[in-house]
């Protein structure tokens, strides 16, 4: 059975470009493999310095997942923390990694020109995250887009690390990414981002859900004219939640005139209300009783901790470092 790996950032609240982009294909796929799923709390110290904040997110993280239909039964589930090989095989990792490697990964050079101020654990986050794929001995990883090239420098280091010690001991992962997601645009356009404050939120709801969707940008083509619905954040959005004929339809209204962006937002608004109402009624459920989460995430641990060790075995004995002498 194939092994699938995926994690999300406890960076803040998860949107709509982490639903379609990573979340949706998480929860199909817990099915058709092994599955690891894990909550990125080390990562998110890149951008976090608040504990507490990133407790509550992590809390809040599993919360999404377990509300939106993930089955701890089905898969592992767990915080990165729980599982301290992995910065084990991070460090090994970055004695392996060209400084000029990470000073082309696009996903830093991004976040730089968005003017976040850089830290060395921003610097070599790919470093860690290819550490947390090789510790399970993952042969797919489900991720949006913008993670292709971070899948990429992970093939190319554990590749080093094979080379250098002569057996294939970290196995050569590939990513999946579905292309009709590929990117969730933000309601300015970027692609939206937790870093960039332009989400749409999963479990948004009421008014806040009606500010973020109304404040979506639009070009200004009067009421009356025609419109290019491929042109059109809102449309981009639309397209996730409605099937092929409703797209069709709104699709010929933005192009016969007479169909404002303001019409588009309201049907979005519908879809998003719809699709989601389950979910949201799930989660208020599972947020009365936190132990019960916390549990889950714990029990994963074990789990995740157990096939970690057997991988990071074999790996302290090569390099010539161990736990005891
Ligand atoms: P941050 O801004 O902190 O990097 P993020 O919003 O980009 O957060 P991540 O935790 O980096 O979210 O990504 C989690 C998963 O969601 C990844 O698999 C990523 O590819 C996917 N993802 C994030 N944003 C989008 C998007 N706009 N469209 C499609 N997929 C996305
Ligand atoms: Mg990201």
């Amino acid at each position: 059975m194939k092994t699938i790996l995926s994690g999300i950032q406890s960076s803040g609240k998860l949107h709509l470009g982490n639903y379609f982009g990573a979340l949706r294909q998480h929860i199909q796929m817990q099915e058709k493999g092994d599955a690891f799923y894990f909550i990125a709390n080390y990562h998110s110290m890149t951008s976090i310095d608040d504990g507490e904040e990133i407790y509550q997110n992590t809390i809040d993280i599993a919360l999404d997942y377990l509300a939106l239909g993930l089955d701890p039964d089905k898969c592992t589930f767990f915080a990165q923390s729980d599982v301290p090989q992995v910065t084990e095989l991070a460090w090994m990792l970055s004695t392996f990694c060209p400084v000029s490697m990470m000073e082309k990964a696009v996903a830093y050079k991004d976040k730089v020109a968005q003017g976040v101020t850089p830290n060395i654990g921003l610097f070599t986050y790919p470093i860690l995250q290819a550490a947390d794929i090789l510790i399970y001995n993952s042969d797919v990883v489900p991720v949006g887009q913008d993670q292709k090239q971070n899948i990429e420098i992970c093939r190319d280091l554990a590749g080093r690390f094979n080379h250098n010690y002569g057996d294939e001991f970290l196995k050569l992962p590939e990513e999946y990414i579905v292309k009709s997601v590929a990117v969730v645009p933000g309601i300015d356009g970027r692609k939206m981002s937790k870093s960039y404050g332009n989400t749409i939120g999963i479990f948004d709801e009421g008014k806040t859900l009606r500010k973020k969707v109304m404040s979506i940008e639009t070009d200004s083509t009067p009421l009356d004219e025609p419109k290019d619905p491929e042109r059109c954040n809102v449309f981009a959005l639309i397209k996730l939640f409605a099937g092929e004929s409703k797209q069709q339809q709104i699709a010929d209204k933005y192009r016969a005139g007479g169909y404002g962006y303001g019409h588009a937002k309201n049907e979005l608004l519908d879809m998003i209300e719809v699709y989601f109402a389950e979910a949201r009624a799930k989660r208020k459920e599972l947020a009365q009783d936190i132990d019960t989460v916390r549990d889950i995430l714990s029990e994963g641990g074990k789990k995740a901790r157990a096939r970690a060790e057997s991988v990071m075995e074999p790996i302290r004995e090569v390099a010539g470092v161990f736990k005891s002498y």
